[in-house]
């Protein structure tokens, strides 16, 4: 059986950007060995930390982090290594004392050093990153004799 539908009456669903920070409550391990309890606690959509398998000491160290997102730079001669690794992903902070780091954010990190970005920093970045690379295009490019 075919089914026809006229695309112009298809509703179309758009992702709402409220609904993915919406937060759910999920349980918790709190505690240090031997006295764990489980708490429920409020934890944005985005996040993929499993709080019950990932036991904390109080319910204050708790954060949140979205799936992780990264990009390699290699290097000729060696296909297993890669000279920069940079990674990127959603990061909240409940109880900090900065408000910007209770709101999600994104963190760009080289494993080593951690950049918090607020929203609009992280689209002030994102345009400086698609423009670096469209500037590696034009070297590549350039690099072919083109
Ligand atoms: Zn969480």
């Amino acid at each position: 059986m075919t089914l026809l539908h006229d695309a112009s009456t298809v509703p179309t669903q758009t992702p709402s950007p409220a609904a993915s920070v919406t937060p759910r409550l999920v349980p918790a391990s709190i505690g240090r060995p031997g006295r764990v309890q489980t708490v429920h606690v409020s934890c944005p959509a985005w996040c993929v930390l499993d709080h019950l398998d990932e036991r904390v000491v109080a319910v204050e160290d708790i954060s949140h982090r979205g799936q992780v997102d990264h990009v390699e730079v290699p290097t000729m001669g060696d296909d297993l290594y890669s000279v920069f690794e940079v990674y990127s992903q959603l990061f909240s902070d409940p109880i900090s004392e900065d408000p910007r780091m209770r709101e999600a954010s994104v963190v760009v990190t080289d494993g080593s050093n951690d950049a918090y970005l607020t929203p609009d920093m992280a689209d002030v970045f994102a345009d400086s990153l698609v423009a670096f690379a469209e500037q590696v295009r034009v070297l590549a490019r350039t690099a072919r004799g083109a």
